[in-house]
């Protein structure tokens, strides 16, 4: 089943002479449970894409559908209330709350969506993720690797159908990034979850299913 397509989405920014095609006609399909590499150059549009992917930014032109439905085609309230529920989003900036404990931000998309976390299973992916013992420290005072675990467990914790991940493990030493890895790939095949990563590191690329390769805007492996 596919859960996630894309109908020729291009991306310009600015115009005349400031225009920049950051993305040129991509069409994508991801099946359920799938786990997707996406690789290239800096500049190349892979952000970009991603941003398209979760409904955070509007193509230029053509389509990006979820579920069957098209992203576009929704109110803005309707889309914030789909990608809190649907999408699980892992940036490289993190977007953890200064104000708020680790525990607090993990659970925070479930607080704000009204559900009661599952208690068990935040703490089995605060386990896994190393994070025990610093569930009441706030995260401005936590390295980059653990900020980055962080962000991660809160894209678990409301299993959410999908997770949108731009250099999930660009934080963290080899080791734990092929740990952090095997841990998003376990929980995504078990609750059959899909995951869409920009990596820039080989190894991890490689424990994907798919791997497609963006260059100048478009997709130039599939
Ligand atoms: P990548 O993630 O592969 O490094 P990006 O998607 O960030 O690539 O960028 C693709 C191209 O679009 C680059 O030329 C970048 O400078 C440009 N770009 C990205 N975001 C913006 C923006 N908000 N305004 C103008 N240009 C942008
Ligand atoms: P990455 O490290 O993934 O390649 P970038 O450094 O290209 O990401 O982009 C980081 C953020 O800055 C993105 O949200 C992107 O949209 C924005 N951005 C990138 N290039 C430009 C640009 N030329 N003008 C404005 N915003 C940009």
């Amino acid at each position: 089943m596919k859960i996630l397509e894309t109908k020729n989405v291009k991306k310009y920014y600015g115009n005349g002479d400031n225009c920049v095609k950051a993305l040129d006609g991509v069409d994508l399909s991801v099946d359920k449970g799938e786990l997707l590499a996406i690789v290239g150059t800096s500049g190349s549009g892979k952000s970009t894409l991603l941003h398209m992917l979760g409904g955070l930014d509007i193509p230029t032109e053509g389509s990006v559908m979820i579920n069957g439905k098209e992203l576009s085609k929704m109110k803005e309230e309707q889309l914030t209330i789909f990608r809190r529920r649907q999408i699980g989003f892992v940036f490289q900036n993190y977007n953890l709350v200064p104000m708020l404990n680790v525990y607090e931000n993990i659970v925070l998309p479930l607080e704000l969506d009204g559900n009661k976390p599952d208690r068990k299973y935040v703490h089995g992916i605060i386990d896994l993720l190393h994070l025990k013992g610093t569930e009441t420290r706030f995260t401005n005072g936590l390295s980059g690797g653990q900020q980055q675990r962080v962000a991660i467990a809160r894209a678990l914790a409301s299993k959410p159908a999908i997770i949108l991940a731009d250099e999930p493990t660009g934080n963290l030493d080899s080791k734990t990034s092929q740990e952090v890895l095997g841990l998003l790939k376990m929980s995504i095949k078990k609750f059959g979850q899909t995951l869409v990563m920009i990596t820039h590191n080989n190894e991890i690329a490689q424990l994907a299913d798919r791997i497609i390769r963006i260059e100048d805007g478009r997709i130039c492996e599939g």
